[in-house]
């Protein structure tokens, strides 16, 4: 298979290659991850490759039916996806696709057919589905792409062959990152452990105009650790309230940062490489298990507000928490 456009993902596009090579080809894949994991990219390279007419070099980017498919213009490729006044993908949608696959295909090869946001599919779409995945037309193949499976039907997940989609590595983030969006290398640094493994999140991340003004704002803040004027960092949680779990993470990551700057003084460790000179001076301001302690604080306040706590409350009392201490 051709795996070029695709950075990391190696067990999962060595699977696709094995079924590719085999022939073997079931009825139904369900791709699963968090949002922005890549379920769209990797199914989409896995059906291009299934329809691609070239022998060895599959997608092949250049036979007709690669260019109609990257073209979004594919007369065999069909898109389920949620209505925008919907909150679930609905049985309706579900009947209009199987009176579509009753049609002889366009091409002589097979069809695809991506049901996006598959784990909301309602009750009854799901048993409407159910029935197609029990007698499915031997010209098509459904793609589901899925947050989870923890809503799916049993009866719907036994009969896919599922594709875990995996978090990649800090290094496979960054060439994404260098690869699609011109971002320094001490930026994707930053935004790829900021991530987590995530490529969507990245990516989102990286063209954020707020996302650098937050970041220096909170790790400026800093330096007021210890004092009652910390509290005025609150500000910045009270404007970006949605983005909580953005802002916890900043703060874990530059106390991290200090934290190894402290034990090891290892600058090879260091992920906010470009505020060198801002955590050389708050460095000496902390001890190590006033750090450890912060790290501690962030994560029970992220527990706490996951169980409703008041925000105001949590976030000041976090800020207060946090000591200078040599
Ligand atoms: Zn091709």
């Amino acid at each position: 298979m051709n795996t070029s456009s695709i950075v990391g993902q190696s067990p999962l596009t060595a699977s696709m290659e094995r079924i590719l090579a085999s022939g073997r080809i079931v009825h139904a894949y369900l791709f699963t991850g968090p949002a922005g994991s890549g379920k769209k990219t990797m199914s989409g390279l896995f059906a291009q490759a299934l329809l691609c007419t070239d022998k060895n070099n599959k997608p092949c980017y250049a036979c007709k039916p690669c260019r109609q498919f990257i073209s979004g213009n594919h007369p065999d490729v069909f898109w389920i996806r949620r209505l925008e006044n919907k909150t679930g993908i609905v049985v309706d949608q579900i009947r209009d696709l199987q009176a579509a696959i009753k049609v002889k295909t366009y091409q002589a090869g097979r069809r695809i057919c991506f049901i996006d946001e598959a784990h909301l599919m309602t009750q009854q779409a799901q048993n409407a589905f159910l029935k197609t995945l029990e007698e499915p037309p031997s010209d098509t193949v459904f793609f589901l792409l899925a947050e989870n499976t923890n809503t799916l039907l049993p009866t719907i997940l036994s009969r896919c062959q599922i594709f875990r989609i995996g978090n990649l590595s800090a290094e496979d983030i960054i060439k994404i990152l260098r690869r699609r969006l011109s971002v320094s290398k001490e930026d994707a640094s930053v935004i790829a452990a900021l991530s987590q493994g995530n490529p969507g999140k990245a990516l989102a991340l990286a063209e954020d105009e707020s996302f650098q003004y937050l970041r220096k704002s909170l790790i400026k803040g800093m330096s007021l650790a210890g004092s009652v004027k910390i509290l005025d960092l609150y500000a910045i949680f009270a404007d970006y309230r949605d983005r909580v779990e953005d802002l916890f993470n900043i703060l874990q990551l530059w106390i991290r940062d200090l934290l190894i700057l402290k034990e090891t003084g290892e600058w090879s460790l260091i992920v906010n490489q470009d505020q060198s000179a801002l955590l050389k001076r708050q460095v000496s301001s902390f001890t190590s298990a006033a750090l450890r302690d912060m790290i501690e604080n962030i994560e029970a306040s992220r527990t706490m507000l996951k169980r409703n706590s008041n925000y105001q409350l949590t976030i000041e009392n976090m800020l207060l928490s946090f000591q200078g201490g040599s």
